[in-house]
């Protein structure tokens, strides 16, 4: 057994200061742990990585000094390998259900190939590259739940977890279906001869209306979509 890590005080100071600038109900992400702060002086741990253990154990003592609580018992602990991280989130979205309430169906089961990509417009954002503020299209995916009717909203990012590669690479509008390739696909239908049977798209579809930006130059192969798949 160790000797049991004690703080320095810059430890402590650090995170008071972090804290302070804590609002209640906001998150906290350290290192890989993620924490809400639930009161005057409580935390709850969201989630945390495997190997985040000892940070998270380190915190707690730091947090007991400073004369805060914090509650881990809900947490989730994510692997630690990012592939691993992606599955175990693609699985957990399986479970997701309807949050409208009094209504548990899940998503998986509303019929996911339905989602409509919307553009709620221009918003403030932040360009990953240069830190810039910008102003970037917002898209939300809408979901009917089939059991209470409610206009379920997702982003992008959640819809790729539950709905997987390739529904998410599949994009329907009123009059086609657009299918976008992998680099392997492509060089695959190329390899055949067969290049000229797909499109390039840009940030337009065939009917000029604006595509969602997963689809915006992407090599894709479209097709016309049938009468009776029409709602
Ligand atoms: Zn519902």
């Amino acid at each position: 057994m160790s000797v049991a890590w004690s703080p320095e005080q810059s430890d402590l100071d650090w995170t008071l200061k972090q804290l302070n600038a804590l609002g209640v109900d906001e998150v906290w992400s350290t290192g890989e742990m993620q924490y809400k702060r639930t009161g005057v002086k409580e935390l709850s741990l969201l989630t945390r990585t495997e190997r985040a253990g000892e940070a998270h154990a380190r915190l707690l003592t730091v947090l007991s000094e400073l004369g805060w609580s914090c509650d881990d018992s809900g947490a989730a602990i994510t692997p630690d390998d990012p592939m691993e991280q992606m599955l175990h989130a693609q699985r957990e979205a399986q479970d997701w259900a309807c949050p409208s309430e009094d209504c548990d169906t899940r998503l998986v089961d509303c019929g996911l190939e339905k989602a409509r990509w919307v553009s709620h417009g221009l918003q403030l954002a932040v360009n990953p590259n240069t830190g810039d503020e910008t102003e970037a299209e917002r898209w939300l995916v809408h979901l009917r739940c089939v059991d209470c009717a409610e206009d379920i909203r997702m982003n992008p990012l959640d819809y790729a977890l539950i709905a997987g590669d390739d529904l998410f690479h599949t994009y329907t509008t009123a009059t086609h279906v657009y299918h976008t390739l992998s680099r392997e696909a492509l060089i695959a239908l190329v390899d055949a001869g067969e290049g000229d049977t797909g499109t390039a798209l840009g940030s337009r579809d065939l009917d000029g209306d604006l595509l969602p930006p997963h689809l915006q130059g992407t090599f894709c192969l479209i097709s016309d979509r049938l009468e009776s798949e029409e709602e």
